[in-house]
């Protein structure tokens, strides 16, 4: 059995007197007496959740607010135009409650060409999970493509080449070249500022080098000379940038006015290319107190990490680091869970963290010096693509899949899903 729009939305807006959710409580009771997950429209859901183009998977953004609005009538749509290209925007939509009490959040493409599965995901939250909030007391800021130029293109970094996950720092002083040292001592490996030739010597000596360097620093200082971010090569992998970026400072904007009013906030932020390949890993920064095995616990949730040198690996100036030092600033905020989805492609294997190096590092140097022949530019487009947007079908029932049980866990959790 499937439930029809109008039912499903009758059915949400039945409320007792004290407009406690009796409707979720008729819900759970409908949707476990026919055995459905909580799909909340068979006629409206997308056919396919994702989308082959930047311009189709904002269209399917824009469309949904006609949507959200039976759900939370207050609901609007905002752009921002790019000043590289004001064709590509960064869209939200936010919705105010009358009474703020509860904020949720769920941003995308934050790294450009991941921004495919994080759409995909979106439009399943959309469909599947926002009548489970209240409208009455939960606002929303939901984020469509933080760096549209990288989704449109199919790159990672914005169109100044700068990883903006390592660009949110609150202080101008944190851009600083002098960071991560370690960075330096692997210019000539991480940085080769020649064309690329992807002949299968190159690759095999790329990964010889990466086993010297790791026998020189250690494995743990390889990987935050690597992964950490760096100030200092604009075109290299990781580089945060001299300043906030435009995207950056949209965002930064957004956060504040959102985060103002709001006594609890959960912000979800989807990305792929770390992780196991098939194991949705929730990764949490230092900032957050409780521990990767109290989150999985409280969430009912598998695999929880913490990027940190000991369980992922330790940034600078990524977004959800930034929330946090936002929010330690409002003293309003009581309660706050910020958290990342990290679709796993290659693996977690020593060998499959050498194999994504090396394909960022050559698109890298595709990029900024050229490829030496057609098929080199060709194999590095692929194998980009393969780490950073994958569509097979196995993988992406997997992917939908965690990030509905994760959903779940969280909402739930964290009383939004009463
Ligand atoms: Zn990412």
């Amino acid at each position: 059995m499937c439930l029809g729009r109008a039912q499903y939305i009758a059915l949400l807006h039945v409320e007792n007197r004290n407009g406690e959710s009796f409707r979720h409580f008729l819900l759970r009771i409908l949707l476990l007496s026919t055995k459905i997950s909580p799909m909340p429209a068979c006629n409206e859901y997308p056919t396919d959740l994702f989308s082959d183009s930047y311009e189709e998977a904002r269209q399917k953004f824009k469309d949904s607010l006609a949507i959200i609005r039976q759900l939370f009538p207050n609901a609007q749509h905002q752009s921002h135009s790019l000043s590289i290209d004001p064709a590509l925007t960064i869209d939200w939509i936010t919705s105010e409650p009358p009474a703020k009490e509860k904020l949720f959040i769920l941003t995308t493409g934050q790294h450009g060409l991941e921004g495919f599965t994080g759409a995909a995901v979106q439009q399943l939250f959309i469909h599947e999970y926002l009548p489970m909030l209240d409208h009455a007391t939960t606002g929303l800021l939901l984020v469509h493509a933080i760096n549209p130029w990288g989704m449109k293109h199919r790159r990672k970094v914005n169109g100044n080449n700068v990883d903006l996950n390592r660009n949110f720092n609150l202080h101008s002083h944190e851009y600083d070249p002098l960071f991560n040292p370690v960075a330096r001592q692997l210019e000539q490996l991480v940085y080769p500022r020649i064309a690329l030739r992807a002949s299968w010597i190159n690759r095999v000596l790329f990964y010889l080098r990466v086993i010297a360097n790791v026998l020189r620093v250690g494995r743990s200082d390889f990987m935050a000379g690597a992964l950490m971010g760096q100030y200092c090569f604009p075109d290299g992998i990781y580089y945060g940038g001299t300043e906030a970026e435009e995207e950056t400072q949209v965002m930064m904007r957004l956060y504040q006015s959102m985060l103002a009013a709001y006594s609890q906030v959960v912000h979800l932020d989807m990305h792929t290319g770390y992780g196991p390949r098939r194991q949705m890993s929730l990764v949490n920064t230092p900032h957050e107190l409780a521990s990767s095995a109290e989150l999985a616990a409280r969430f009912g949730y598998p695999l929880v990490q913490k990027s940190n040198a000991e369980e992922f690996y330790a940034t600078r100036g990524d977004m959800i680091g930034y929330l946090h030092q936002l929010k330690s600033g409002l003293p309003h905020i009581k309660r706050f869970y910020a958290s990342t989805f990290e679709f796993g492609t290659y693996g977690d294997s020593l060998l499959d963290g050498i194999r994504s190096l090396a394909v960022m590092v050559f698109e890298m140097q595709a990029r900024c010096f050229g490829v030496k022949s057609v098929d080199s530019g060709r194999w590095i487009e692929r194998k980009f693509d393969d780490l950073y947007d994958i569509r097979d079908e196995k993988w992406v029932n997997k992917a939908l899949a965690d990030a509905r049980q994760a959903f779940e866990g969280i909402l739930k959790a964290e009383g939004y899903w009463e």
